[in-house]
Protein backbone atom coordinates (compact mmCIF):
# COMPACT_ATOMS: atom_id res chain seq x y z
CA UNK A 1 0.00 0.00 0.00
CA UNK A 2 1.51 3.60 -0.76
CA UNK A 3 2.51 5.79 1.91
CA UNK A 4 -0.32 8.00 1.05
CA UNK A 5 -3.05 5.56 1.19
CA UNK A 6 -1.52 3.89 4.11
CA UNK A 7 -1.53 7.11 6.19
CA UNK A 8 -5.54 7.43 4.50
CA UNK A 9 -6.86 4.31 5.07
CA UNK A 10 -5.62 3.47 8.81
CA UNK A 11 -6.22 7.14 10.01
CA UNK A 12 -9.27 8.52 8.01
CA UNK A 13 -12.70 6.64 8.61
CA UNK A 14 -14.65 6.78 5.13
CA UNK A 15 -17.54 9.42 4.37
CA UNK A 16 -19.96 8.78 6.85
CA UNK A 17 -18.32 7.21 9.45
CA UNK A 18 -15.77 9.99 11.56
CA UNK A 19 -14.47 11.38 8.44
CA UNK A 20 -14.07 15.09 6.93
CA UNK A 21 -15.15 17.70 9.53
CA UNK A 22 -16.43 15.58 12.08
CA UNK A 23 -12.56 13.70 11.93
CA UNK A 24 -11.48 17.88 12.33
CA UNK A 25 -13.73 18.31 15.55
CA UNK A 26 -13.37 14.73 17.24
CA UNK A 27 -9.66 14.94 16.93
CA UNK A 28 -9.61 18.55 18.97
CA UNK A 29 -7.96 20.68 16.27
CA UNK A 30 -10.92 22.46 14.63
CA UNK A 31 -9.90 25.73 15.68
CA UNK A 32 -6.93 25.33 17.55
CA UNK A 33 -4.57 28.34 18.32
CA UNK A 34 -1.07 28.93 17.78
CA UNK A 35 1.20 29.48 21.36
CA UNK A 36 1.60 33.28 20.39
CA UNK A 37 -2.57 34.14 20.64
CA UNK A 38 -3.32 35.89 23.46
CA UNK A 39 0.36 35.50 24.94
CA UNK A 40 3.78 38.22 24.03
CA UNK A 41 5.09 37.70 20.65
CA UNK A 42 8.27 35.64 20.99
CA UNK A 43 11.67 37.12 19.68
CA UNK A 44 12.26 34.06 17.97
CA UNK A 45 12.05 33.97 14.26
CA UNK A 46 8.75 32.39 13.30
CA UNK A 47 8.33 30.38 10.01
CA UNK A 48 5.32 32.55 7.93
CA UNK A 49 2.45 30.50 8.15
CA UNK A 50 2.93 29.55 12.01
CA UNK A 51 1.80 33.17 11.96
CA UNK A 52 -1.82 32.09 10.35
CA UNK A 53 -2.32 28.92 12.86
CA UNK A 54 -2.97 27.05 9.86
CA UNK A 55 -2.11 23.93 11.02
CA UNK A 56 -5.23 24.29 13.23
CA UNK A 57 -7.26 24.29 10.31
CA UNK A 58 -6.07 20.63 9.22
CA UNK A 59 -7.11 17.56 10.52
CA UNK A 60 -4.31 15.07 12.19
CA UNK A 61 -4.92 12.97 8.91
CA UNK A 62 -4.51 16.02 6.36
CA UNK A 63 -1.41 16.95 8.55
CA UNK A 64 0.26 13.38 8.98
CA UNK A 65 -0.26 13.17 5.01
CA UNK A 66 1.07 16.71 4.17
CA UNK A 67 4.27 15.63 6.16
CA UNK A 68 4.83 12.23 4.32
CA UNK A 69 4.88 14.28 1.36
CA UNK A 70 7.26 16.79 2.63
CA UNK A 71 9.57 14.55 3.78
CA UNK A 72 9.82 12.91 0.55
CA UNK A 73 10.20 16.20 -0.90
CA UNK A 74 13.03 17.14 1.61
CA UNK A 75 15.10 14.11 1.13
CA UNK A 76 14.44 13.32 -2.83
CA UNK A 77 13.63 16.08 -4.55
CA UNK A 78 15.38 19.18 -2.97
CA UNK A 79 18.74 17.60 -2.89
CA UNK A 80 19.05 16.98 -6.74
CA UNK A 81 16.46 19.86 -8.16
CA UNK A 82 18.78 22.75 -8.61
CA UNK A 83 21.10 19.93 -10.82
CA UNK A 84 18.06 18.80 -12.61
CA UNK A 85 16.56 22.49 -13.79
CA UNK A 86 20.13 23.27 -14.56
CA UNK A 87 20.64 20.20 -17.07
CA UNK A 88 17.08 20.92 -18.17
CA UNK A 89 16.22 16.78 -17.34
CA UNK A 90 14.76 15.01 -15.24
CA UNK A 91 15.11 11.42 -14.20
CA UNK A 92 10.90 11.53 -15.02
CA UNK A 93 10.45 7.46 -15.05
CA UNK A 94 12.38 7.01 -11.93
CA UNK A 95 10.32 9.44 -10.43
CA UNK A 96 6.72 8.65 -11.53
CA UNK A 97 7.59 5.22 -10.00
CA UNK A 98 8.90 7.42 -6.61
CA UNK A 99 5.41 9.06 -6.83
CA UNK A 100 3.30 5.86 -7.11
CA UNK A 101 4.73 4.63 -4.38
CA UNK A 102 4.45 7.68 -2.26
CA UNK A 103 0.72 7.42 -3.62
CA UNK A 104 0.02 10.87 -4.44
CA UNK A 105 -0.63 10.00 -8.30
CA UNK A 106 -4.22 10.53 -8.60
CA UNK A 107 -4.44 10.27 -4.69
CA UNK A 108 -7.95 12.27 -4.94
CA UNK A 109 -8.94 9.34 -7.28
CA UNK A 110 -11.54 6.57 -5.63
CA UNK A 111 -10.68 3.12 -6.72
CA UNK A 112 -8.49 1.62 -9.44
CA UNK A 113 -5.26 1.61 -6.91
CA UNK A 114 -5.72 5.13 -6.24
CA UNK A 115 -5.56 6.41 -2.86
CA UNK A 116 -8.54 8.01 -2.39
CA UNK A 117 -8.32 11.40 -0.23
CA UNK A 118 -9.98 13.88 0.38
CA UNK A 119 -9.39 17.85 -1.89
CA UNK A 120 -7.55 19.19 1.10
CA UNK A 121 -5.29 16.21 1.16
CA UNK A 122 -4.41 16.64 -2.33
CA UNK A 123 -3.95 20.36 -2.29
CA UNK A 124 -1.52 19.76 0.38
CA UNK A 125 0.30 17.24 -1.60
CA UNK A 126 0.40 19.56 -4.42
CA UNK A 127 2.22 22.45 -2.60
CA UNK A 128 4.98 19.96 -0.66
CA UNK A 129 6.01 19.17 -4.55
CA UNK A 130 6.37 22.56 -5.35
CA UNK A 131 8.11 23.63 -2.56
CA UNK A 132 10.20 21.23 -4.33
CA UNK A 133 9.75 22.81 -7.66
CA UNK A 134 6.91 23.47 -10.06
CA UNK A 135 8.24 21.16 -12.54
CA UNK A 136 8.15 17.62 -10.09
CA UNK A 137 4.62 18.83 -9.17
CA UNK A 138 3.77 19.50 -12.62
CA UNK A 139 4.50 16.06 -13.97
CA UNK A 140 1.88 14.76 -10.82
CA UNK A 141 -0.66 16.91 -11.47
CA UNK A 142 -0.76 16.35 -15.20
CA UNK A 143 -0.73 12.55 -14.37
CA UNK A 144 -3.45 12.59 -11.53
CA UNK A 145 -5.56 15.64 -12.22
CA UNK A 146 -4.96 15.89 -16.41
CA UNK A 147 -4.63 12.29 -17.47
CA UNK A 148 -6.02 9.90 -14.86
CA UNK A 149 -8.75 12.16 -14.21
CA UNK A 150 -9.96 12.49 -17.99
CA UNK A 151 -10.00 8.53 -17.80
CA UNK A 152 -11.25 8.12 -14.34
CA UNK A 153 -14.36 10.72 -14.97
CA UNK A 154 -14.80 10.02 -18.82
CA UNK A 155 -13.72 7.15 -19.68
CA UNK A 156 -14.72 3.66 -19.87
CA UNK A 157 -15.07 0.72 -17.82
CA UNK A 158 -12.01 -1.00 -20.10
CA UNK A 159 -10.26 2.38 -20.60
CA UNK A 160 -10.14 2.75 -16.31
CA UNK A 161 -8.71 -1.01 -15.92
CA UNK A 162 -6.29 -0.82 -18.52
CA UNK A 163 -4.94 2.43 -17.91
CA UNK A 164 -5.62 3.48 -13.93
CA UNK A 165 -4.02 0.92 -11.91
CA UNK A 166 -0.56 1.72 -13.84
CA UNK A 167 -1.28 4.88 -13.72
CA UNK A 168 -1.45 5.49 -10.38
CA UNK A 169 1.82 3.03 -9.67
CA UNK A 170 3.89 5.28 -12.25
CA UNK A 171 4.34 2.50 -14.02
CA UNK A 172 2.78 4.38 -16.79
CA UNK A 173 2.86 7.93 -17.98
CA UNK A 174 -0.08 10.06 -19.03
CA UNK A 175 -0.18 13.59 -20.96
CA UNK A 176 -3.12 15.74 -21.84
CA UNK A 177 -2.56 17.03 -24.98
CA UNK A 178 -5.55 20.61 -25.67
CA UNK A 179 -3.38 23.71 -26.08
CA UNK A 180 -2.04 23.98 -30.28
CA UNK A 181 0.42 26.06 -31.77
CA UNK A 182 -2.22 28.45 -32.56
CA UNK A 183 -4.97 27.70 -29.71
CA UNK A 184 -3.69 28.47 -26.90
CA UNK A 185 -6.20 30.24 -24.54
CA UNK A 186 -9.02 29.18 -26.99
CA UNK A 187 -8.73 25.86 -27.45
CA UNK A 188 -12.11 26.23 -28.89
CA UNK A 189 -10.57 26.56 -32.22
CA UNK A 190 -8.54 23.47 -32.28
CA UNK A 191 -7.45 22.23 -35.44
CA UNK A 192 -6.27 18.45 -34.19
CA UNK A 193 -9.22 16.70 -35.85
CA UNK A 194 -10.52 12.88 -35.97
CA UNK A 195 -12.15 11.84 -38.90
CA UNK A 196 -14.29 8.30 -39.45
CA UNK A 197 -12.74 5.62 -41.36
CA UNK A 198 -14.93 2.45 -41.26
CA UNK A 199 -15.00 1.45 -37.59
CA UNK A 200 -11.93 3.62 -36.65
CA UNK A 201 -10.74 6.46 -36.07
CA UNK A 202 -8.23 8.39 -38.00
CA UNK A 203 -6.49 11.52 -35.75
CA UNK A 204 -4.01 14.08 -37.60
CA UNK A 205 -2.87 17.22 -36.41
CA UNK A 206 -0.32 18.73 -33.52
CA UNK A 207 -0.56 19.75 -29.64
CA UNK A 208 1.93 22.14 -28.05
CA UNK A 209 3.21 22.54 -24.92
CA UNK A 210 2.87 19.14 -23.66
CA UNK A 211 4.00 18.21 -20.37
CA UNK A 212 5.40 14.23 -20.03
CA UNK A 213 4.33 14.79 -23.93
CA UNK A 214 7.81 12.58 -25.12
CA UNK A 215 7.89 10.03 -21.64
CA UNK A 216 4.32 8.98 -21.97
CA UNK A 217 2.89 6.17 -22.40
CA UNK A 218 -0.83 7.56 -23.19
CA UNK A 219 -1.69 10.71 -24.21
CA UNK A 220 -5.28 12.38 -23.85
CA UNK A 221 -6.11 13.87 -26.74
CA UNK A 222 -8.73 16.20 -27.45
CA UNK A 223 -9.96 16.75 -31.14
CA UNK A 224 -12.91 18.21 -33.24
CA UNK A 225 -14.79 15.37 -34.77
CA UNK A 226 -18.17 15.34 -36.56
CA UNK A 227 -19.87 15.18 -32.93
CA UNK A 228 -18.04 18.14 -31.86
CA UNK A 229 -14.67 18.07 -29.72
CA UNK A 230 -14.17 14.79 -27.93
CA UNK A 231 -11.47 13.05 -26.18
CA UNK A 232 -9.17 10.40 -27.44
CA UNK A 233 -7.23 7.74 -25.39
CA UNK A 234 -3.79 7.22 -27.36
CA UNK A 235 -1.40 4.62 -27.04
CA UNK A 236 1.71 6.69 -27.52
CA UNK A 237 3.31 3.85 -29.40
CA UNK A 238 0.61 3.83 -31.88
CA UNK A 239 2.30 4.49 -35.64
CA UNK A 240 1.62 8.09 -36.66
CA UNK A 241 2.23 9.23 -33.30
CA UNK A 242 5.30 11.15 -32.04
CA UNK A 243 6.79 13.91 -29.82
CA UNK A 244 8.99 16.24 -30.13
CA UNK A 245 10.57 18.03 -26.88
CA UNK A 246 11.04 20.92 -26.40
CA UNK A 247 14.36 22.87 -25.31
CA UNK A 248 15.84 26.26 -24.95
CA UNK A 249 13.10 27.11 -21.70
CA UNK A 250 14.12 29.28 -19.39
CA UNK A 251 11.20 27.92 -17.35
CA UNK A 252 9.98 24.54 -15.56
CA UNK A 253 13.40 22.84 -16.66
CA UNK A 254 13.00 19.99 -14.72
CA UNK A 255 10.14 19.06 -16.60
CA UNK A 256 9.43 17.72 -19.89
CA UNK A 257 7.44 19.65 -22.25
CA UNK A 258 6.73 19.02 -25.74
CA UNK A 259 5.18 19.00 -28.88
CA UNK A 260 2.66 16.07 -30.15
CA UNK A 261 2.30 15.24 -33.91
CA UNK A 262 -0.40 12.93 -35.06
CA UNK A 263 -0.03 12.04 -38.62
CA UNK A 264 -2.84 9.31 -39.64
CA UNK A 265 -2.71 7.90 -35.67
CA UNK A 266 -5.55 4.86 -36.67
CA UNK A 267 -7.46 4.22 -33.36
CA UNK A 268 -10.28 1.80 -32.49
CA UNK A 269 -13.89 2.72 -32.10
CA UNK A 270 -13.08 2.09 -28.14
CA UNK A 271 -10.34 5.01 -27.95
CA UNK A 272 -12.76 7.46 -28.06
CA UNK A 273 -13.80 8.85 -24.17
CA UNK A 274 -17.40 7.77 -24.17
CA UNK A 275 -18.76 10.06 -20.55
CA UNK A 276 -17.68 13.89 -22.41
CA UNK A 277 -18.72 15.59 -25.27
CA UNK A 278 -17.36 19.28 -26.18
CA UNK A 279 -15.21 21.46 -24.33
CA UNK A 280 -16.41 21.13 -20.86
CA UNK A 281 -14.45 17.70 -20.86
CA UNK A 282 -11.29 19.29 -21.37
CA UNK A 283 -12.30 22.12 -18.91
CA UNK A 284 -13.20 19.75 -16.05
CA UNK A 285 -9.97 18.40 -16.41
CA UNK A 286 -8.40 21.96 -15.97
CA UNK A 287 -10.34 22.77 -13.03
CA UNK A 288 -8.68 19.76 -11.42
CA UNK A 289 -5.31 20.98 -11.96
CA UNK A 290 -6.43 24.29 -11.36
CA UNK A 291 -7.11 23.55 -7.98
CA UNK A 292 -4.24 21.83 -7.40
CA UNK A 293 -1.88 24.87 -8.38
CA UNK A 294 -4.19 26.78 -6.11
CA UNK A 295 -2.32 25.08 -3.73
CA UNK A 296 0.92 24.07 -5.27
CA UNK A 297 2.39 27.85 -6.27
CA UNK A 298 2.15 28.60 -2.50
CA UNK A 299 4.59 26.00 -1.77
CA UNK A 300 6.88 27.55 -4.00
CA UNK A 301 6.00 30.76 -2.69
CA UNK A 302 6.66 29.46 1.13
CA UNK A 303 10.37 27.99 0.46
CA UNK A 304 11.09 31.67 -1.00
CA UNK A 305 10.12 33.68 1.66
CA UNK A 306 12.13 30.82 4.33
CA UNK A 307 14.77 30.80 1.98
CA UNK A 308 14.77 35.07 2.30
CA UNK A 309 13.62 34.97 5.81
CA UNK A 310 16.74 32.62 6.67
CA UNK A 311 18.77 34.55 4.59
CA UNK A 312 18.35 38.02 5.67
CA UNK A 313 18.49 37.04 9.71
CA UNK A 314 22.01 35.58 8.45
CA UNK A 315 23.27 38.27 6.26
CA UNK A 316 24.54 41.82 7.58
CA UNK A 317 25.29 45.12 5.54
CA UNK A 318 26.04 48.36 7.64
CA UNK A 319 27.03 45.71 10.62
CA UNK A 320 23.35 44.77 11.32
CA UNK A 321 21.19 41.58 10.04
CA UNK A 322 19.28 43.33 6.28
CA UNK A 323 16.41 41.90 8.15
CA UNK A 324 16.46 44.28 10.86
CA UNK A 325 16.27 47.12 8.52
CA UNK A 326 12.19 48.57 8.32
CA UNK A 327 12.11 48.10 4.68
CA UNK A 328 13.04 44.41 4.68
CA UNK A 329 10.54 43.54 7.80
CA UNK A 330 7.77 45.32 5.45
CA UNK A 331 8.42 42.88 2.63
CA UNK A 332 7.99 40.34 4.88
CA UNK A 333 5.02 41.26 6.62
CA UNK A 334 3.12 41.97 3.27
CA UNK A 335 4.28 38.47 1.89
CA UNK A 336 3.67 36.73 4.70
CA UNK A 337 -0.05 38.51 4.56
CA UNK A 338 -0.26 37.28 1.00
CA UNK A 339 0.87 33.64 1.67
CA UNK A 340 -1.44 33.48 4.56
CA UNK A 341 -4.36 34.44 2.49
CA UNK A 342 -3.46 32.45 0.04
CA UNK A 343 -3.68 29.61 1.94
CA UNK A 344 -6.60 30.94 3.83
CA UNK A 345 -8.44 31.10 0.61
CA UNK A 346 -7.12 27.31 -0.75
CA UNK A 347 -8.49 25.62 2.44
CA UNK A 348 -11.72 27.65 2.10
CA UNK A 349 -11.85 26.01 -1.54
CA UNK A 350 -10.82 22.53 -0.47
CA UNK A 351 -13.39 21.69 1.87
CA UNK A 352 -15.81 23.31 -0.86
CA UNK A 353 -14.55 20.71 -3.31
CA UNK A 354 -14.66 18.00 -0.42
CA UNK A 355 -18.24 19.28 -0.03
CA UNK A 356 -18.92 19.03 -3.89
CA UNK A 357 -20.05 22.64 -3.85
CA UNK A 358 -17.21 24.31 -5.94
CA UNK A 359 -17.66 26.06 -9.00
CA UNK A 360 -15.29 26.82 -11.48
CA UNK A 361 -15.11 30.53 -11.04
CA UNK A 362 -14.09 30.02 -7.45
CA UNK A 363 -11.32 27.78 -8.65
CA UNK A 364 -10.36 30.54 -10.86
CA UNK A 365 -10.10 32.98 -7.85
CA UNK A 366 -7.74 30.74 -6.30
CA UNK A 367 -5.65 30.20 -10.02
CA UNK A 368 -5.68 33.53 -10.49
CA UNK A 369 -4.42 35.17 -6.84
CA UNK A 370 -2.30 32.24 -5.70
CA UNK A 371 -0.17 31.66 -8.98
CA UNK A 372 0.07 35.92 -9.31
CA UNK A 373 0.91 36.45 -5.52
CA UNK A 374 3.49 33.46 -5.67
CA UNK A 375 4.84 34.99 -8.31
CA UNK A 376 5.20 38.66 -6.65
CA UNK A 377 6.37 36.79 -3.19
CA UNK A 378 9.14 35.15 -5.45
CA UNK A 379 10.02 37.96 -7.24
CA UNK A 380 10.66 39.98 -3.87
CA UNK A 381 12.39 36.95 -2.40
CA UNK A 382 14.94 36.78 -5.50
CA UNK A 383 15.63 40.87 -4.31
CA UNK A 384 16.53 40.17 -1.11
CA UNK A 385 18.94 37.49 -1.79
CA UNK A 386 20.63 40.44 -3.77
CA UNK A 387 23.38 38.92 -6.34
CA UNK A 388 23.22 35.49 -4.35
CA UNK A 389 19.57 35.53 -5.40
CA UNK A 390 20.51 34.84 -9.32
CA UNK A 391 22.06 31.72 -8.51
CA UNK A 392 20.75 27.60 -8.56
CA UNK A 393 22.83 27.96 -4.95
CA UNK A 394 19.15 29.24 -3.84
CA UNK A 395 16.08 27.81 -4.82
CA UNK A 396 13.93 31.04 -5.15
CA UNK A 397 15.54 32.24 -9.15
CA UNK A 398 14.52 28.75 -10.41
CA UNK A 399 10.93 29.11 -8.15
CA UNK A 400 10.47 32.23 -9.60
CA UNK A 401 11.23 31.47 -13.32
CA UNK A 402 8.64 28.80 -12.75
CA UNK A 403 6.28 30.44 -11.74
CA UNK A 404 6.32 32.50 -14.98
CA UNK A 405 5.13 29.16 -16.38
CA UNK A 406 2.67 28.58 -13.70
CA UNK A 407 0.92 31.84 -14.15
CA UNK A 408 0.75 31.07 -17.96
CA UNK A 409 -0.66 27.67 -18.18
CA UNK A 410 -3.82 26.31 -16.90
CA UNK A 411 -5.52 29.63 -17.58
CA UNK A 412 -3.33 32.67 -17.76
CA UNK A 413 -4.26 35.86 -15.82
CA UNK A 414 -5.95 37.20 -18.26
CA UNK A 415 -8.74 34.33 -18.72
CA UNK A 416 -8.82 34.03 -15.10
CA UNK A 417 -9.85 37.39 -14.73
CA UNK A 418 -12.68 37.12 -17.45
CA UNK A 419 -14.01 34.44 -16.04
CA UNK A 420 -14.19 35.81 -12.91
CA UNK A 421 -15.75 39.25 -14.67
CA UNK A 422 -17.91 36.97 -15.89
CA UNK A 423 -19.62 35.90 -13.29
CA UNK A 424 -19.78 39.51 -11.74
CA UNK A 425 -21.45 41.00 -14.92
CA UNK A 426 -23.55 38.13 -16.51
CA UNK A 427 -21.87 39.65 -19.97
CA UNK A 428 -18.85 37.34 -21.69
CA UNK A 429 -16.02 39.55 -22.77
CA UNK A 430 -13.22 37.10 -23.96
CA UNK A 431 -14.08 38.46 -27.86
C1 LIG B 1 5.62 24.81 -19.44
C2 LIG B 1 4.24 24.66 -20.01
C3 LIG B 1 3.57 23.46 -19.89
C4 LIG B 1 2.29 23.30 -20.45
N1 LIG B 1 1.65 22.07 -20.37
C5 LIG B 1 0.51 21.87 -21.07
C6 LIG B 1 -0.10 20.57 -21.14
O1 LIG B 1 0.38 19.61 -20.52
N2 LIG B 1 -1.20 20.40 -21.92
C7 LIG B 1 -1.76 21.44 -22.62
O2 LIG B 1 -2.75 21.22 -23.32
N3 LIG B 1 -1.22 22.69 -22.57
C8 LIG B 1 -0.10 22.93 -21.82
N4 LIG B 1 0.47 24.18 -21.78
C9 LIG B 1 -0.12 25.26 -22.59
C10 LIG B 1 -0.75 26.37 -21.77
O3 LIG B 1 -1.94 25.96 -21.20
C11 LIG B 1 -0.89 27.59 -22.72
O4 LIG B 1 0.42 28.12 -22.91
C12 LIG B 1 -1.82 28.66 -22.16
O5 LIG B 1 -3.14 28.23 -22.19
C13 LIG B 1 -1.71 29.98 -22.92
O6 LIG B 1 -1.82 29.78 -24.29
P1 LIG B 1 -0.75 30.44 -25.29
O7 LIG B 1 0.61 30.10 -24.79
O8 LIG B 1 -1.10 30.00 -26.65
O9 LIG B 1 -0.93 31.99 -25.12
P2 LIG B 1 -2.05 32.90 -25.85
O10 LIG B 1 -3.38 32.26 -25.76
O11 LIG B 1 -1.52 33.28 -27.20
O12 LIG B 1 -2.03 34.19 -24.92
C14 LIG B 1 -0.98 35.17 -24.97
C15 LIG B 1 -1.41 36.34 -24.12
O13 LIG B 1 -2.62 36.93 -24.64
C16 LIG B 1 -3.59 37.00 -23.62
N5 LIG B 1 -4.94 36.84 -24.20
C17 LIG B 1 -5.38 35.88 -25.03
N6 LIG B 1 -6.69 36.05 -25.30
C18 LIG B 1 -7.09 37.14 -24.60
C19 LIG B 1 -8.33 37.82 -24.41
N7 LIG B 1 -9.45 37.39 -24.99
N8 LIG B 1 -8.36 38.89 -23.59
C20 LIG B 1 -7.24 39.31 -22.96
N9 LIG B 1 -6.04 38.71 -23.08
C21 LIG B 1 -5.96 37.64 -23.89
C22 LIG B 1 -3.24 35.85 -22.68
O14 LIG B 1 -3.83 36.01 -21.41
C23 LIG B 1 -1.73 35.95 -22.69
O15 LIG B 1 -1.30 36.95 -21.81
C24 LIG B 1 1.70 24.37 -21.15
C25 LIG B 1 2.38 25.60 -21.24
C26 LIG B 1 3.63 25.75 -20.68
C27 LIG B 1 4.34 27.08 -20.81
Amino acid sequence: MALVEEAWATRFPPPGQGGGFRALRDTGTAGRTGTIIGGSVSSAPRQPLELFAIDGLLSEEERAMRDVVRDFVERRIKPEVADWFEAGTIPARELACEFGELGVLGMHLEGYGCAGTNAVSYGLAAMELEAGDSGIRSLVSVQGSLAMYAIHAFGSEEHKEEWLPGMAKGELIGCFGLTEADFGSNPSGMRTAAKRDGDDWVLDGSKMWITNGTVADVAIVWAQTDDGIRGFVVPTDTPGFSAREIHKKLSLRASVTAELVFDGVRLPNSAMLPGVRGLKGPLACLNEARFGIAYGTLGAARDCLETALSYAIDREQFDKPIAGYQMTQQKFADMTLELGKGMLLAIHLGRLKDAHAITPEQVSLGKLNNARESLAIARECRSILGGNGITLEYPVIRHMNNLESVFTYEGTNEMHTLIIGQALTGIPAFR
